[in-house]
């Protein structure tokens, strides 16, 4: 079996992937329950089974918090997960509905589900806006999933003008059921490749699986299942992109939007500037004529771009300032990635 391979291969793109490539997706996660318990589940300790929402990385207590990530990530489009969101299907509609009233109709939104929701539920997210469905039926059922009742979910789904596939880990199975059922009433599959995590690592390694490589959190053997099932209308998703293209791809959006004048927004969507402690930093900075635009007060000391410092340091070294170059995410308390004393 083919391993260690790190890319993501479609020959079919959902537009819910297509946002995600370009990092303009914000992923709500709407509950942390869920009653399945599938031995390869990726959701965090501090999520898992904890009845909280999520907006990326941001804890939500009201609505507010949702409109304001998606404002600081210009997103185009929101995906939403779990837990089982169905769970709470009336909060799903709400945030469909806050999204669509506040970024308009062109705010794709796509939605997991481990359920198997009935014409009632799929119509009732339908009238609120929602544009694609992903259904993550239970193992046990992929090999006969034209006799479970994913199949009239999928089939109302699409008559209802929301478009649907399965999402589902990349493990050795028969695919061959779902498959055909997609092709009958034109849905997608999307393959994600299976993952270590925190949480499932003991089970995976229990049941005998390896990391592909040293890189990433990849399971040995799984894109090489998706890259058997070629020619099938399917998309792959490994774990590098994951990791990689689109965090990358949604910092750089974050970075364009939160940057101040004199921060150097880099290829990573990290932000650079310098930072300047000691008394003297002000009037030094004021005597070189930097104009208020290209500084600012931090906790530590001025913030201003790092080309400045470095223009600067002899002299704010002398005076007995220290100064130092930061790179840093651009959200709100972002880690710093490196610190340069000048
Ligand atoms: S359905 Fe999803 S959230 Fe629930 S246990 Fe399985 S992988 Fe985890």
């Amino acid at each position: 079996m083919k391993t260690g391979s790190s890319g993501s291969f479609s020959n079919y793109l959902p537009e819910g992937c297509l946002l995600c490539y370009r990092g303009a997706k914000m992923v709500l996660f709407v509950t942390g329950v869920c009653g399945r318990g599938c031995y390869y589940c990726p959701v965090s300790k501090e999520r898992q089974r904890k009845d909280a929402v999520f907006a990326n990385e941001r804890a939500v207590w009201n609505d507010n918090d949702v409109i304001e990530e998606a404002e600081s990530m210009d997103a185009l489009g929101t995906g939403i997960t779990g837990g089982e969101p169905l769970l709470e299907p009336e909060r799903v509609v709400h945030y469909i509905r806050l999204l669509k009233d506040r970024f308009g109709e062109s705010h794709h939104i796509h939605l997991y589900t481990g359920m198997a929701p009935v014409k009632d539920t799929l119509g009732a997210l339908k009238d609120a806006g929602l544009d694609e469905i992903r259904f993550h039926p239970p193992e046990n059922m992929w090999v006969d999933i034209n006799n479970s009742p994913f199949r009239d979910s999928l089939i109302t789904a699409v008559k209802l003008g929301i478009a649907a596939g399965i999402e589902i880990p990349c493990i050795t199975a028969d695919y061959s059921g779902i498959l055909s059922l997609l092709e009958e009433v034109g849905g997608f599959l999307n393959l994600n490749e299976l993952e270590f995590s925190e949480t499932n690592a003991d089970e995976l390694k229990r049941k005998g699986y390896e990391t592909a490589d040293n890189v990433s959190s990849g399971v040995a053997g799984s894109i090489g299942i998706a890259e058997s099932l070629h020619g099938k209308k399917l998309h792959f998703c490994s774990s590098v992109f994951k990791d990689a293209v689109q965090l990358r791809e949604r910092l750089k959006r974050i970075a364009g939007r939160s940057a101040r004048d004199f921060d150097e927004v880099t290829d990573d969507g990290t932000l650079v500037y310098a930072v300047i402690e000691g008394d003297c930093a002000l009037n030094i900075i004021k005597d070189a004529c930097v104009t208020e635009d290209m500084y600012s007060f931090g906790n530590r000391g001025i913030e201003t771009a790092w080309w400045i410092a470095e223009d600067l340091k002899d002299e704010l070294k002398e005076e007995g300032c220290c100064v130092s170059v930061i790179e840093k995410y651009p959200v709100k308390n972002g880690i710093v990635v490196e610190r340069t004393p000048l």
